[in-house]
């Protein structure tokens, strides 16, 4: 068939042409892939989306995407729906990493293979393949940053007051992130040249449900109020730039961002744009870049391979179990950004444009 008579051919059953309708050429045999992201509500997933569309596109694969709006009965029965449609195969950011159990079964059924999108899916054995980033390093590059940026790697001794923020409860990210902020911190804490005078310094105390900006500020507020009437607070570990903002909102209402008050360190994750243009502005300090283009190449190549019967390229094999298996990986490099390299970091590496940060 020409590639004009099998779009023909395809529209006229009603199939979703969308990213498809040429002849396949790449094995793909006309294959379709079900999309799932978990919100539009951050920049980070709109752009995670469309990357994959476009990869899965480039090998000749027809898509279908769905965003979840942060709920995870919702996310379930979209995968419910695309399965019912007869996908090929899920690449999957999931909202709560539990929910995904029953579902996931009847992909199994279906035959369909699964890839983990960042987030890996936890309790099952339907899973076939995780991409994502070093999440441990994500938040060495955090804690680290802290460390540095307040003069303790050079002997200082403070004591510098810290308060900790970490991402939701319900996201599998979210302890590497901390652990791996807390690899750098913990030592200066364990030596009281950093201080968490709110106490709160366990994961369960300093969660963000849905990693809520909204949420974050609250819990900003309440703290500055609680424990800084007569102290200022020096730094905040923020897993992820939607807290920051949050975070950075309750300063900023508290009088900081003054030569008599300064904003305290203020770390991110994404490079968001609203982020990036806040570090230029001054006033959140860093961020960690994750090159979403290469993440999504990587969950594409995974597709294929899982579909064509090929092994996909690995880089990690030991360290993400599930619970119920360990999920076979690749890890990309996270990169820690701040107003002193992010010319060099995002512009440079054609993520964002000059224009895009004006
Ligand atoms: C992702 C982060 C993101 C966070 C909030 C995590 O699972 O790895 O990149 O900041 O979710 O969306």
């Amino acid at each position: 068939a020409s590639a004009v008579s099998l779009a023909l051919a395809l529209t006229a059953c009603g199939q979703n042409s969308e990213g498809g309708g040429k002849e396949d050429k790449s094995g793909s045999g006309g294959a379709t892939i079900g999309v799932a992201m978990p919100t539009k509500s951050s920049e980070r997933w709109i752009s995670d989306g469309a990357n994959v569309v476009k990869e899965l596109k480039s090998k000749g694969y027809k898509t279908k995407l769905v965003f979840g709006e942060d709920d995870p009965d919702q996310q379930v029965s979209q995968i419910e729906n695309m399965i019912t449609q007869g996908v090929d195969a899920l690449i999957v950011a999931a909202i709560d990493n539990k929910s995904l159990n029953n579902v996931l079964q009847q992909a199994k059924d279906a035959d369909i293979p699964v890839i983990s999108y960042d987030r890996l899916i936890l309790g099952t054995e339907n899973v076939d393949y995780y991409a994502s980033f070093d999440n441990e390093k994500v938040g060495e590059l955090q804690g680290s940053y802290i460390v540095d940026k307040l003069g303790l790697k050079d002997g200082e001794k403070g004591p510098f007051n810290i308060e900790l923020f970490a991402g939701s409860n319900d996201d599998n990210n979210t302890k590497y992130f901390f652990q791996g902020a807390m690899n750098a911190l913990k030592p200066h804490i364990d030596k009281g040249e950093l201080v968490v005078r709110s106490k709160q310094t366990a994961l369960n105390q300093v969660t963000t449900l849905r990693w809520d900006g909204g949420t974050a500020q609250k819990r900003m507020d309440d703290l500055l109020t609680s424990s800084y009437r007569s102290t200022t607070v020096d730094a905040v570990l923020s897993p992820y730039d939607g807290i920051s903002i949050g975070i950075l909102s309750a300063l900023k209402s508290d009088g900081y961002g003054t030569k008599a008050k300064p904003m305290p360190v203020v770390t991110g994750q994404d490079a968001e744009l609203a982020s990036v243009k806040s570090i230029i502005a001054g006033e959140q300090t860093q961020t960690v870049y994750k090159d979403l283009r290469k993440l999504a190449r990587i969950a594409a190549g995974m597709v294929d391979a899982a579909l064509n019967d090929k092994k996909p390229e690995i880089n990690d094999s030991t360290s993400y179990d599930n619970g119920v298996k360990v999920v076979p990986a690749y890890l990309l490099q996270p990169v820690s950004v701040d107003k002193s390299n992010y010319e060099k970091a995002l512009v440079d590496d054609g993520y964002y444009t000059e224009n895009d940060l004006k």
